[in-house]
């Protein structure tokens, strides 16, 4: 039996493989992808998370990450930009979530891909590959439930999101204008974000309202006449070439703290699977990476499941509270059209909403 048993190999799942395995623990990680594989997400890595990546031994500037150091707010015609507080960086998931696994390989983890979770009971999961057991269970599959003693808690809501994400192979002239800077384009009923990654690509990010999604037609084409009537985007996309056949898509995402419920239980939730924080942020892989660290220390430490969801909630409630208030103030077109002309008169507010919305530091102690 593992000492530890992790189910998901994506940030949070192979960040705490690293932590307990590094200490000299048995870990064993399933992850069901067979190799590396795109995700929805925005690839844009905060200072909180890329502090954590380095503590793991991860460098993703030698991955070939690039620096992000503005904002770019586009509402409609208009736009505003501002300084990031820090200097984040674009790193494609392809190439972070990989590298973060092989680490997890090279500190002694035991990993099996290809491997589905089906059920977990107790300390047991029921796998496409037969039954796995470990003393400590980490449950770090992302946004997708994993049925637990018999129920799937899918936290599915009325009108939840749906995310798409195209890479592109930019013209030299839109790649030069969009070097070092995020754009963020607010839409009613979404928004996008565009960044450069590694290997001169940018990616393209997109939520929606599920209800938003229906009403364009339901597919990606009515989407991608969504955000190409932005003339920002437009004009940076206009000549690129999409990189894949067709976009990554996700549906049903569920922003927010999770359900008292969620914290019940012998296993540890990380990650997504604790609690998603609205995207527009970018910190999500910062939580994903912070719930590592203090799942991995309440392994370690013998510390029961409950006492680690309380320190991941006492370390994530602030930022995701006021991301949300800051996603469900933007989804009305009076408030986000008050707020993009406040920026507009005062740039300096954007860097302080970046600020605002980050991970309290990270203390060993
Ligand atoms: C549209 C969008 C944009 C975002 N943009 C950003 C951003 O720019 N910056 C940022 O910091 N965060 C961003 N995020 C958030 C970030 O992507 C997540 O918070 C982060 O990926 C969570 O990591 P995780 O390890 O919990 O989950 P995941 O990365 O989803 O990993 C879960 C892993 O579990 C595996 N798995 C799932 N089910 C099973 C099963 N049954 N059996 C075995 N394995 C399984 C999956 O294959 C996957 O590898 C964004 C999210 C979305 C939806």
């Amino acid at each position: 039996m593992a000492d530890a048993l992790i189910l998901g190999g994506g940030l949070a799942g192979s960040a705490a493989a690293c932590l307990i395995a590094r200490d000299g623990k048995h870990v064993s990680l399933l992850e069901r992808e067979t190799g590396p594989h795109h995700k929805v997400c925005g690839e844009f890595l905060s200072i909180e998370a890329v502090g954590h990546l380095h503590q793991l031994g991860v460098d993703p500037l030698a991955l070939g990450a690039v620096p992000i150091e503005r904002i770019r707010v586009v509402q409609g015609h208009h736009d505003v930009e501002a300084a990031l507080p820090f200097t984040a960086l674009g790193l494609s998931r392809f190439t972070l979530d990989e590298a973060l696994i092989a680490k997890a390989e090279t500190y002694g983890a035991h990993v099996e891909r290809g491997v589905r979770v089906l059920e977990l009971s107790g300390r047991t999961a029921r796998t496409t590959r037969g039954e796995r057991e470990g003393r400590r269970v980490l449950l770090a599959t992302g946004k997708l439930p994993v049925r637990e003693q018999g129920v799937v808690l899918s936290g599915r809501a009325e009108d939840g999101f749906v995310g798409f994400k195209m890479h592109y192979r930019l013209t030299p002239a839109a790649a030069r204008q969009l070097a070092g800077t995020i754009v963020l384009a607010l839409f009613d009923g979404g928004y996008a974000g565009l960044q450069l990654v590694e290997d001169e690509r940018a990616n393209l990010c997109l939520i929606l309202r599920r209800k938003t999604f229906s009403q364009l037609g339901g597919d990606w084409t009515a989407v991608r006449g969504w955000f190409e009537s932005n003339p920002v985007l437009q004009r940076i996309l206009a000549d690129g070439d999409a990189l894949f056949e067709k976009p990554v898509a996700v549906a049903n995402l569920t922003y927010g703290l999770p359900s008292r419920d969620h914290a019940e239980g012998p296993a540890l939730s990380l990650g997504d699977r604790w609690a998603m924080t609205p995207s527009l942020t970018g910190d999500g892989m910062a939580i994903a990476l912070r719930s590592a660290f203090l799942a991995a220390q309440c392994v370690l430490s013998e510390a029961d499941a409950a006492s680690y969801h309380r320190r991941l909630a006492a370390q994530t409630r602030r930022q995701i509270t006021r991301a949300m208030v800051l996603q469900n103030g933007l989804e009305s077109s009076a408030l986000r059209f008050a707020a993009y002309w406040l920026a507009r008169l005062h740039p300096p507010l954007l860097t302080r909403a970046a600020h605002a919305t980050r991970l309290p530091a990270w203390n060993e102690a």
